[in-house]
Parts: C-alpha cells; sequence; structure tokens
C-alpha cells in the first residue's frame, strides 16, 4: 500500500554533468509511470532497475523540449528490447500527437535499417497517444490516472497528474504557476511532486534569457504554499534552477518549510520517496 517516487532527472534545460532532464519514475503496484522524458531518461531508468520494456505508460506534463528530448529514446529502445513488441501508452496535452507523428518521421531512417536486419523484427514501433484534457481519467490495472489542468502560459496546453493506488494519491505538477486546476487536482492527495525554481536567485542574476523563467515557473516558496494549502503531507521538489549541489539543498528545504509544515524531499537524481496513506 504504496507508492514509490523516484526523482530520474532532477535537471533543467541547463546541461548538468549530474542532472538528468526533468522525469519522474511514479511506481504502484506492477504499474511503472514515466512522468515526462527529458535528457538521459533511460540511464536514470536503468539505475533504478527498469528497462524501458517495462513502462506501462508514459506522461507528458507540456511539449516544452527539456520534459521529452528523449521520448524519442524511449520509443526506439522500447521496440527493439520488447519480446514481443508492445505498443508505448503515451497521455499528453494537446499536440502530444502531431510530436509523436513527427518524432516518427525523424526515426523513419533507423526503423527500415533496423526491419530490414532484424528477421523477427516486421513492424515499425507503435505508439498509442492519447491527447488529454482536465478530468479525463485512465486506469492501467488497479492504478487511476487523472489529468487536471496548470498554467505554464505561455506553454499552452499543460497538465498535471496524479495516480491513486490503493488509498494512496500522488499529484505531479510539472511545470505552473500556482493555480486552481492545481489545486483540484492535489485536493485529498498524500504527496505532490512539484518542479520548483529560486526565485530569489534568478532575479538576482542579470540576464534577461533567465529573468524570462520567472513569470511561469513556480517559487520554491509557491510550490510550498500549494502544497500546505491542499494539506498533502509530502512535498516532492525537482527541476532544480539554478541545480545545488550533489548532497546539498538544504537552503532549498529550509525556504519550502517557511511555508509548508509536512514533509519535504529533494535531492540527487534517483532519489526515492515511498508514500503511504496518510493514516499510516
Ligand atoms: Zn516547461
Ligand atoms: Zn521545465
Amino acid at each position: 500500500m504504496a507508492i514509490e517516487i523516484t526523482l530520474l532527472g532532477t535537471g533543467s534545460p541547463l546541461p548538468d554533468p549530474l542532472r538528468a532532464g526533468p522525469s519522474t519514475l511514479v511506481q504502484a503496484g506492477q504499474v511503472n509511470l514515466l512522468v515526462d522524458a527529458g535528457r538521459g531518461v533511460l540511464m536514470r531508468l536503468a539505475a533504478a532497475g527498469l528497462g524501458p520494456s517495462q513502462i506501462t505508460a508514459v506522461l507528458l506534463t507540456h511539449l516544452h523540449s527539456d520534459h521529452l528530448t528523449d521520448l524519442n529514446d524511449v520509443i526506439t529502445t522500447r521496440w527493439i528490447t520488447s519480446f514481443p513488441a508492445t505498443p508505448l501508452i503515451v497521455l499528453g496535452p494537446p499536440g502530444t500527437a502531431n510530436v509523436v507523428d513527427h518524432l516518427m518521421s525523424m526515426l523513419r531512417a533507423d526503423i527500415s535499417y533496423r526491419i530490414h536486419h532484424h528477421d523477427d523484427l516486421t513492424d515499425p514501433p507503435v505508439v498509442h497517444v492519447t491527447e488529454c484534457v482536465a478530468g479525463m481519467t485512465f486506469e492501467f490495472e488497479d492504478v487511476t490516472v487523472t489529468v487536471g489542468e496548470t498554467d505554464h502560459k505561455p506553454v499552452e496546453p499543460s497538465i498535471g497528474f496524479r495516480v491513486d493506488y490503493e488509498g494512496v494519491g500522488v499529484v505531479l505538477a510539472g511545470d505552473t504557476v500556482p493555480c486552481e486546476g492545481l489545486d483540484i487536482l492535489c485536493t485529498g492527495a498524500d504527496a505532490l511532486v512539484h518542479t520548483a525554481i529560486r526565485s530569489d536567485i534568478v532575479a538576482m542574476i542579470p540576464m534577461q534569457r533567465l529573468q524570462d523563467i520567472l513569470d511561469y515557473h513556480s517559487s520554491v516558496e509557491q510550490a510550498a504554499q500549494t502544497a500546505q494549502r491542499a494539506g498533502v503531507g509530502t512535498l516532492v521538489l525537482t527541476h532544480y534552477v539554478p541545480a545545488f549541489g550533489a548532497g546539498e539543498g538544504q537552503d532549498w528545504r529550509d525556504l519550502a518549510a517557511t511555508e509548508f509544515g509536512g514533509r519535504i524531499e529533494l535531492g540527487d537524481d534517483l532519489h526515492r520517496v515511498t508514500v503511504t496513506p496518510a493514516a499510516l
């Protein structure tokens, strides 16, 4: 009776030798959900003990490239390492099908090479895309995934997901500013996984390209306020801008604690958090 959260990639668009791009693994029973698929996702997934054939579904929060840059790797590597080939399920916001169609075009040469070379590989990879809007729900075995609306404007549409399993609810917010849609998704949940930036630091850096990120991400304090409003027991922060060093981050924790009274989790790639029902 628990949901396991593994921060596969805690980085951002900025390349970092220690942090893969945004991606979070959510495991509930036999179900393995990959939330976003940023840079290096399959390396981190391997480190977490899973291969791409074991992914139940990929959940995309929005179509920013840093959140899906390795989706092509997931598609290809799942295809060539699944016996028999198993369609990849992708849930994402409207626009996702177009992105996947273009990825498949990009992969056309590779797909033909492999089909011609391997006698038992006769068909191209199959990807089942469902474009989601708030309120939609999906069942994967005994796990329910609910879609909610987030606010990452001008990146539109953007969505968050709630995963419910045996009385435990975990929300994956993705990139968003505080908003009603996220509050609704979080109501009654046990944990909130939220991307966050240190607005206090970013605001001091005299570079317009960085200043631009302030208006469509939550600060650490805002993410903590959302968690506090919802009454979740655990706040998991990820997608650190600017990134902190290995084993560091106490300042992030302290900042979040000014607004949120529950458990605060953050750390390096592969940081793992177990979420149990509030009553336990
Ligand atoms: Zn984004
Ligand atoms: Zn992002």
